[in-house]
């Protein structure tokens, strides 16, 4: 046995990962939780190696009090993931290991849910007892009579139906016995599904016959109602059937009860689910059951990329362009690079899906680094839904200042009459709002950046939220001179209300932020929506997400544009995705159906090739753009973000770090395509202020260069001052 042990205290953002010895009291198993006398306080912390030899006095080192689990939570490819979220987004090995246990654990919120069961300890002896009772003690006859019929039955069961202090008294008097149960609580318990024996397409089988034939990384990319579904579920199949275990990823909002249902049809208790909604005792419950091998399939949202799993033979990452793949607060990482590596190190295979898969992802499809494998016809066959663009500037000009054009009024009543079910898509993403013509659909850009400015009501100025230029808010059109100018957009309600006033009668329902605040909201109104309780859903980006409504023939989109003048270079990209998705909500089953897209510019190429379903050229337009201007998947975007609520402090530290990159730039010539320091966009967020530096790097260089940034971060680091370093961030605010 060895003598010492290593262990890394669990102490929050300690970058430095102190490894610090004690003396092992008896054996415990590396990746154990443990308690430790440090100072004069007792300390959690992780045993991560076994020595027989210490750097340390042997005499002066103190030895770990106890295993705080008896089990391991940090298994062996973990580990060795946690040394790669370390050096890849430079986070201590604690706040890796973090992400791999359920928050509650450390506080030591959760318990394992334990439940009393009595049981007779011996039928004779009981019997005997039964036949001594005074005639007045009915109810513990009666306990004992239904005890020697059941055997057993919890405490809790007994007590409600026979009243408590007769159970008590039979325990007291020792013929009844108690003993402790561990229950495993289940999320969404009531929900499964018939197993529906489908013979996979000849399309589906070659799909799945080549990613079980090789180990390797691979983006399935199929038009929405291809399929994607069953494919991964007859892939995870063969991989049970080989004794591994496999992750299924989802975004966050569209693990639907249907999903999840489907899952469990097909492979029963061996699915684990895993997502934010769960109670803390739940989800305790289904990562003791990932980690004790009792479930195989995990099926969640980004975080279940680190459950512990064992044996691990297969990572799905479905909808992998999803922004919700991205965690944008700390630790800050992409879903898709750790399921690149947690593959790697378990050497198993990767399959991405999508139908309209992320620009950078594609783009390493394109250069051999994952397989590509298309899907281009739906399961039924069926053509896409034909999808038609509305001018809301001619709309505007023919005297209609509603929400709604003609066209989608007009289609909303034939889909109302005809007893069908419609689905109205509000465009909100993030908080931006732009100022553009009504007359003309002219949207201001910033003069540096080609991005659209945001309109930042705070201070009645518009922003570039690239290079922080701050413009004047306009009264008049520049192109145009029109007077007729429009801020930001409509609400979920408004649209509500317009459609009760239109059609007088009609049953909507509304799924936005306000509406699924609770438990399972969002469930509740897709099951209502589904059981026909109404005919029109109004609805967020939340709608968008892979639902299947049979019944839904048309789908109209209010304002499409929102989500291109995001000052964001995906901007058009996320756009593309969006009207993609909520088309492929229309028409699944055997009904045909439409959708309706409103927008201020009807010629933007993103509505032309959206509405051809045009993927590929799609791609190609966009990346060729990027490229030229340097822009990723050609380049890395970095900003390095500081804020204190000292404004001074930031900006000072700001300037101090912006000269250091400054000194980097002139070593690293020419992989700087652009660099510059400014306020942030938004200025102030809960009273901190924000100053950024924010650079665009050439590929080449550009690992070797964000090292160093973050080397700079240490060793500028004050204390009132924090610093992050975001790598392609999604939005810069
Ligand atoms: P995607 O995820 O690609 O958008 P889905 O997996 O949701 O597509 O599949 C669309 C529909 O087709 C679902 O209702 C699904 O049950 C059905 N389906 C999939 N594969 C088959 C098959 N081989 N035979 C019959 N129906 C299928
Ligand atoms: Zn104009
Ligand atoms: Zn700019």
């Amino acid at each position: 046995m060895a003598k010492f042990g290593k262990v890394i205290i669990d102490i929050a953002s300690s970058l430095v990962d102190k490894v610090f010895d004690y003396i092992l009291p008896y054996d415990i198993e590396v990746g154990t939780r443990v308690l430790v006398p440090f100072g004069r306080q007792v300390k959690e912390g992780y045993l991560v190696e076994k020595t027989d030899v210490s750097d340390y006095d042997a005499d002066k080192l103190k030895q770990i009090i106890k295993p705080i689990d008896d089990f391991v939570v940090i298994k062996k490819d973990q580990f060795e993931l946690a040394k790669f979220l370390k050096q890849k987004y430079n986070i201590g090995l604690c706040d890796s290991f973090r992400l791999f246990l359920p928050s509650e654990m450390r506080t030591g919120k959760v318990k394992e849910l334990v439940s009393k069961v009595a049981y007779i300890s011996d039928d004779e002896t009981a019997k005997a007892y039964m036949a001594n009772l005074r005639s007045t003690a009915t109810k513990q006859r009666a306990v004992l009579a239904y005890l020697l019929e059941v055997g057993e039955d919890k405490c809790s069961k007994i007590n409600a139906q026979f009243g408590a202090g007769a159970l008590k008294k039979l325990i007291d008097d020792r013929i009844v016995l108690v003993r402790e149960e561990t229950v495993l609580r289940k999320p969404l318990a009531e929900l499964s599904a018939k197993p529906n024996n489908v013979v996979l397409t000849k399309d589906q089988q070659r799909v799945v016959d080549t990613i079980s034939t090789k180990t390797g990384k691979y983006l399935i990319h199929g038009v929405t109602g291809s399929g994607k579904t069953e494919i991964y579920m007859a892939l995870m199949k063969k991989t049970l059937d080989q004794g591994k275990t496999g992750i299924m990823l989802v975004p966050e909002i569209s693990l639907t009860p249907q999903v999840v249902a489907n899952f469990r049809a097909r492979f029963g208790d061996e699915v684990a689910l895993m997502h934010s909604a769960l109670s803390a005792g739940e989800r305790f419950d289904e990562w003791r059951r990932i980690l004790l091998g009792k479930a195989k399939i995990v099926v969640g949202a980004r975080s279940a990329i680190f459950s512990p799993t064992e044996n691990l033979g297969l990572i799905v990452i479905d909808e992998e362009h999803d922004g919700s793949y991205t965690s944008e607060s700390n630790p800050r990482y992409h879903t898709i690079e750790v399921a690149e590596k947690r593959a790697e190190i378990c050497g198993c295979s990767l399959v991405l899906g999508s139908a309209t898969p992320d620009l950078e992802t594609y783009h390493k499809a394109i250069v051999g680094e994952y397989h590509l494998l298309e899907l281009k016809e739906r399961i039924n066959k069926k053509p896409m839904p034909p999808l038609e663009i509305v001018d809301m500037c001619a709309e505007v000009q023919n005297g209609n200042n509603e929400i709604f054009s003609e066209r989608l009024k007009t289609e909303l009543k034939n889909t109302l009459d005809t007893g069908n079910q419609a689905m109205i898509f509000i465009n909100r993403r993030g908080y931006a709002s732009f100022l553009m013509c009504k007359d003309c659909g002219y949207v201001p850009k910033c003069q540096n950046c080609d991005t659209a400015l945001v309109y930042h009501k705070h201070d009645n100025a518009l922003k570039c939220h690239f290079c922080s230029a701050r413009y004047k808010v306009f009264s008049e059109c520049p192109e145009c001179h029109s007077k007729n100018l429009k801020f930001g957009s409509v609400g979920t309600q408004q649209v509500v209300e317009e459609i009760e006033k239109l059609f007088p009668g009609t049953k909507v329902l509304r799924m936005d932020n306000d509406t699924t605040s609770q438990k399972n909201g969002h469930y509740k109104i897709l099951s209502q929506f589904r059981d026909g309780k109404a005919q029109v859903l109004v609805g967020t980006q939340m709608i968008v997400k892979g639902h299947d409504f049979p019944a839904v023939t048309l789908v109209g989109i209010v304002d499409a544009d929102q989500s291109l003048y995001q000052s964001s270079y995906t901007a058009t990209e996320r756009t593309f995705q969006l009207i993609t998705q909520v088309a492929g909500r229309a028409g699944r089953a055997d009904l045909q159906g439409k959708i309706i897209l409103q927008t201020y510019v009807p010629r933007h190429y993103v509505y032309r090739l959206a509405s051809g379903y045009d993927y590929l050229s799609f791609y190609k337009k966009e990346a060729n753009l990027r490229e030229m201007t340097n822009f990723p998947p050609f380049t890395k975007i970095v900003r390095v973000l500081f804020s204190s609520d000292d404004e001074e402090l930031a900006k000072n530290s700001t300037k101090v770090y912006y000269d250091s990159v400054k000194d980097l730039s002139l070593k690293h010539s020419g992989q700087f395509v652009y660099l510059g320091v400014s306020k942030s966009p938004v200025g102030r967020i809960q009273n901190k202020y924000r100053y950024q530096v924010l650079m665009r790097l050439k590929l080449e260089e550009s690992d070797d260069i964000i090292t160093q940034l973050y080397r700079l971060c240490e060793e500028n680091k004050k204390n009132n001052v924090s610093c992050f370093v975001e790598i392609n961030p999604q939005s810069l605010s």
